[in-house]
């Protein structure tokens, strides 16, 4: 499986780090090592001093399909869920100033959390998720799928004039603001509604 990640799919966290609304999506990958495994902690790479968390709206792919057109694309999925991308910010600014890819920032082990939850989508309105992140108990993201500039299924359908889509392979559809830093013993909580759907906890 293959973990896709969508940036800047949100205007509010676009002008928080000073980024420019895409025309397009801009995906990178994780490598299936980015998974956290279920009810691990979450260890700080050494090479960071910045870890931000970054709470998203996660689509299992449940069909595999290339050039998928947008009207299909609904087909292709039909489980939501909830991830953090956990991101190098300090070495990801670094590889933006030098016009480097970010692997690095994004990829590293423990870097995918995911809700061991998923729902089913017909249980939900999908163009009216809200979802959020707690730290030590304080709300310090709120989204709602309602803004995200690229909905899932023009998500899937754009990668997939790139990339064969297989089934089980995830896409973290972007952020909304509030991202920050995470410190030795912080816990975070991810919910969609008030369901909680994944705890963490940082060493
Ligand atoms: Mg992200």
């Amino acid at each position: 499986m293959k973990i896709i990640c969508i940036g800047r799919n949100y205007e509010d966290h676009i002008e928080e780090l000073n980024n420019k609304v895409p025309e397009d999506p801009i995906f990178f990958l994780k490598p299936d090592t980015a998974i956290q495994p279920q009810g691990h902690p979450f260890f700080i790479p050494h090479h960071s001093n910045d870890i931000h968390y970054e709470v998203e709206l996660v689509v299992k792919i449940n069909k595999t399909g290339k050039h998928i057109e947008k009207q299909f694309a609904h087909k292709y999925y039909s489980e939501i869920g909830l991830g953090i991308d956990f991101t190098a910010r300090d070495i990801q600014s670094i590889c933006k100033k030098k016009g480097l890819p970010w692997e690095i920032a994004k990829g590293f082990d423990g870097s995918a959390q995911i809700s061991r939850q998923f729902f089913n989508k017909h249980s939900l309105d999908l163009s009216n998720i809200s979802f959020h992140l707690t730290k030590n108990g304080k709300i310090m993201q709120s989204g709602n799928s309602k803004k995200m500039i690229f909905s899932f299924d023009n998500i899937i359908s754009y990668i997939s004039k790139f990339y064969t889509l297989k089934i089980g392979d995830l896409i973290y559809t972007g952020t909304p603001s509030g991202v920050g830093n995470v410190e030795k013993n912080d816990t975070l909580e991810g919910f969609i509604g008030s369901q909680k759907m994944l705890e963490v906890t940082v060493k």
